[in-house]
């Protein structure tokens, strides 16, 4: 499952993350330079692949 993160600004999918990050770990939009945590982006990305999943399992029981 491919998992994308966009920037809530501009929409890029590119973001400089640091090597060992950790919840509160600044994360940087690589196109507008906005600032992130490293926590919310992983939740974001909880919250999106939950969705994802029920959607999947969702088709399987229609
Ligand atoms: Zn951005």
């Amino acid at each position: 499952m491919k998992v994308n993160v966009k920037c809530k600004s501009c929409g890029s999918d590119k973001f400089q993350i640091p090597p060992r990050p950790n919840n509160n770990s600044k994360v940087t939009c690589g196109k507008c330079g906005a600032v992130e945590t490293y926590g919310n982006i992983m939740k974001a990305v909880g919250d999106k692949v939950t969705e994802d999943l029920k959607r999947e399992f969702g088709k399987l029981f229609k």
